[in-house]
């Protein structure tokens, strides 16, 4: 019996997006030379999502209860530069500077934690992340010399607590009916399980991708002879709200959630995901 281990995963919280959190109390560089620095003002949404994020870090922490976490963001720290109507979209007109600003003070609770053992980042999509992971390797610098391990690649292979976790930004979408959800999660797993078997890789306890915003969960087995092999296929939820572009692609989407998951392992198992959700309702509810 080996001590209970815990991953945190977040994934796509867009920090600089206006639908992205921004915490409380954030001061960004000065825009001139007249203020001193610049408080920003939230909007009522911001709020919300900062209120939800830091009560997430604190139920996730009180559920971990000082056992030994990793923590693990799954792309998109950051919106980047590359929206589509940058004037309207972000909260800063300059480069990377105040996103990563943000998402710094967002991760800034998690840094206090002395039982994080580790923090690992995939590179996001290139347009959220100034090109080639920019966004995740600067956040990941930063939490570096404020002593945590830190890093951040595109596809991961972790081992933690006796499992081995396959990390990545990219994967399948969640399915666009509610009745097909999680289908294509679950060939995708199965894939993954028949390749590595055919090629001596280890299947992974557990697949985790982000991108798509909302959030799968399925429990794939790989059936060998005498025994079945069992892998967790993880779409991570994001952390923001639906923009015009998101709106667009899922023709409308209404019924939305947003939070963390916190994979429970014990004696080199996962042996739950915990889900730390928010509902959101992406329609404005009128009535007379
Ligand atoms: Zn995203």
């Amino acid at each position: 019996m080996s001590d209970p281990h815990w991953a945190l995963v977040i994934s796509d919280p867009h920090f600089g997006h206006v639908l992205g959190p921004v915490m409380p109390g954030l001061e960004l560089p000065s825009r001139d030379d007249v203020e001193d620095v610049w408080r920003v003002e939230r909007t009522a949404f911001q709020r919300q999502l900062a209120d939800w994020w830091l009560a997430d870090l604190a139920e996730a922490r009180s559920i971990i209860n000082g056992e030994s976490t990793i923590a693990l963001i799954i792309g998109d720290i950051c919106h980047g530069d590359r929206a589509k109507y940058p004037d309207k979209e972000l909260i800063s007109d300059r480069g990377s500077v105040d996103q990563v600003l943000m998402a710094m003070a967002a991760l800034e609770p998690l840094a206090e934690w002395d039982n994080v053992k580790a923090m690992r980042l995939c590179k996001g999509t290139g347009s959220h992340s100034f090109g080639r992971g920019s966004a995740e390797l600067e956040v990941a610098n930063r939490l570096q010399v404020k002593g945590m391990d830190a890093a951040a690649w595109y596809h991961m292979e972790l081992t933690w607590g006796g499992v081995t976790l396959d990390l990545a930004h990219h994967g399948p979408s969640s399915g666009i009916r509610e009745w097909t959800k999680g289908n294509v999660w679950r060939y995708y797993v199965r894939s993954i399980q028949d390749n590595c078997s055919r090629n001596g890789y280890t299947i992974p306890d557990a697949v985790i991708r982000g991108h798509f915003h909302e959030r799968i969960i399925e429990h794939v087995p790989f059936y060998r002879q005498t025994e079945t092999d069992w892998t967790w296929g993880i779409l991570a939820p994001a952390y923001c709200g639906i923009d015009d572009f998101g709106r667009k692609v899922t023709r409308s989407k209404r019924i939305l959630s947003v939070g963390m998951l916190l994979l429970e392992i014990h004696d080199g198992r996962i042996v739950w995901v915990h889900e730390l959700l928010h509902g959101m309702d992406a329609a404005r509810k009128e009535m007379w």
